[in-house]
């Protein structure tokens, strides 16, 4: 459905709004694993769940439209959507990845894909030249993860897009912290859209999914092919509740910028914090690039404390985030990058990229943002008490 009507809109109101057969105003669960087929010569829509399954399909097509492709594909993971994007490289090829790139994906990238002969650079994305120079005659993509995680570094979509099709690449965009709803890939030029959906797409901490969306036909193509041929689909539970998150994407990710903004300036103004980043704020780096190329600032952002010890003091004291790996939820969520999504990487790179052990993350869910920041004050309040109390007893 059409193209005429608003995001928000479209959430609600497309081709899976309710069952053709049955009217039902909710997708229905199909179970099935196999098709009863009319005959040996004619077979029908689907034949076997891996390769097609009406429940998954509803979320593909919905995901497809949101992002403005031709085509999506629902996986077990966000990691299994990376990993199978991946799987369109091969051996002796090269791939560009931005160098704060989420932990796992440097992880398949450095441990897995390094033993089939694929190989990688790092480099920062939010520097062109370094990407052009970085580019090499065996390279085939170009791997963005805009905002980056966790310190929110900005690539510009466009620009990089522009020189992956200059060199014969292809671009790929993890909008895990973004969304369709605040930052559209293809429409940027962008090939491949990846998601967690796991985080803001379902939003509620209860399922781990992942998406890919193209707009190439070809390349929707060799996609199928390697979903079906790897295998790693998602579940027809997992498929409804990411269905069921998605209708209120828009109302959650409106909300928690909001109150991610509010934290952001109220964290700016705390002496305890030496620095806070957050693609909203007119002073970050990105900021220009973001407003130019997204809807929004989104609801997640990071902050320095002094060490470690700064930070344990800190999170003992916060009550109400969760204290746990993840973002994108209608609870807020505190992560602690170093030893939760940056633990796959080594401390020298994780420092050389910033991602110190006073680095904590903090994605802004849907509590009342004036209890947060209260929350916060009082957190910080013991850190200033523990903290003299330490420099009196060693001083
Ligand atoms: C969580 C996350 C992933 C991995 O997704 P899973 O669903 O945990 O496998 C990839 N990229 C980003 C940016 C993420 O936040």
């Amino acid at each position: 459905m059409s193209e005429e009507f608003c995001f928000e809109t479209r959430l609600l109101h497309n081709k899976h709004k309710w069952d053709p057969h049955t009217g039902a105003v909710s997708v229905p669960i199909h179970h099935a694993s196999t098709y009863h087929q009319p005959n040996i010569d004619r077979f029908g829509r689907y034949d076997y769940s891996r390769s097609g399954n009406p429940t998954r399909e509803a979320l593909e097509e919905t995901i497809a439209e949101l992002e403005g492709g031709t085509r999506g594909f629902a996986f077990a993971s966000g990691m299994s959507a990376i990993s199978t994007a991946f799987l369109l490289l091969s051996k002796g090829d090269h791939v560009l990845i931005c160098e704060d790139v989420y932990g796992g994906t440097y992880r398949m990238v450095t441990q897995v894909l390094s033993r089939f002969g694929i190989e990688y650079t790092f480099v920062d994305m939010t520097d062109l030249d370094q990407v052009a120079s970085h580019i090499r005659s065996n390279t085939k993509v170009l791997y963005v993860e805009t905002p980056s995680n966790p310190l929110l570094k900005i690539t510009d979509i466009q620009a990089v897009a522009k020189l992956a099709k200059a060199n014969g690449c292809l671009t790929f965009v993890d909008n895990t912290l973004m969304t369709p709803a605040l930052q559209r890939p293809l429409e940027l030029g962008a090939d491949v859209v990846i998601h967690s959906a796991t985080k803001f797409i379902a939003g509620h901490s209860d399922v781990v999914a992942g998406l890919v969306v193209v707009k190439e036909p070809a390349l929707a193509e060799q996609l199928a092919f390697l979903q079906n041929a790897f295998g790693a689909i998602l579940g027809v539970q997992d498929a409804w509740l990411v269905l069921r998150g998605l209708k209120t994407l828009s109302v959650r990710l409106k909300q928690s910028t909001a109150s991610a903004y509010e934290m952001a300036k109220y964290l700016q103004k705390v002496p305890e914090v030496l620095e806070v980043y957050y693609p909203g704020l007119p002073y970050h780096p990105g900021y220009p690039i973001q407003m130019l190329q997204t809807d929004g600032a989104g609801a997640v952002l990071s902050f320095r404390l002094t060490d470690g010890e700064a930070v344990k003091t800190f999170a003992q004291h916060v009550q109400l985030p969760v204290f746990a790996v993840s973002l994108g939820a209608v609870e807020s969520i505190l992560s602690y990058p170093a030893k939760m999504s940056h633990a796959a990487m080594p401390k020298a790179e994780r420092e050389k990229r910033g991602i110190t052990d006073g680095l904590l993350r903090l994605s802004v869910g849907l509590e009342d943002v004036h209890d947060l920041i209260d929350d916060f004050e009082r957190a910080f309040a013991a850190l200033r008490k523990e903290g003299s109390v330490n420099i009196g007893s060693t001083g």
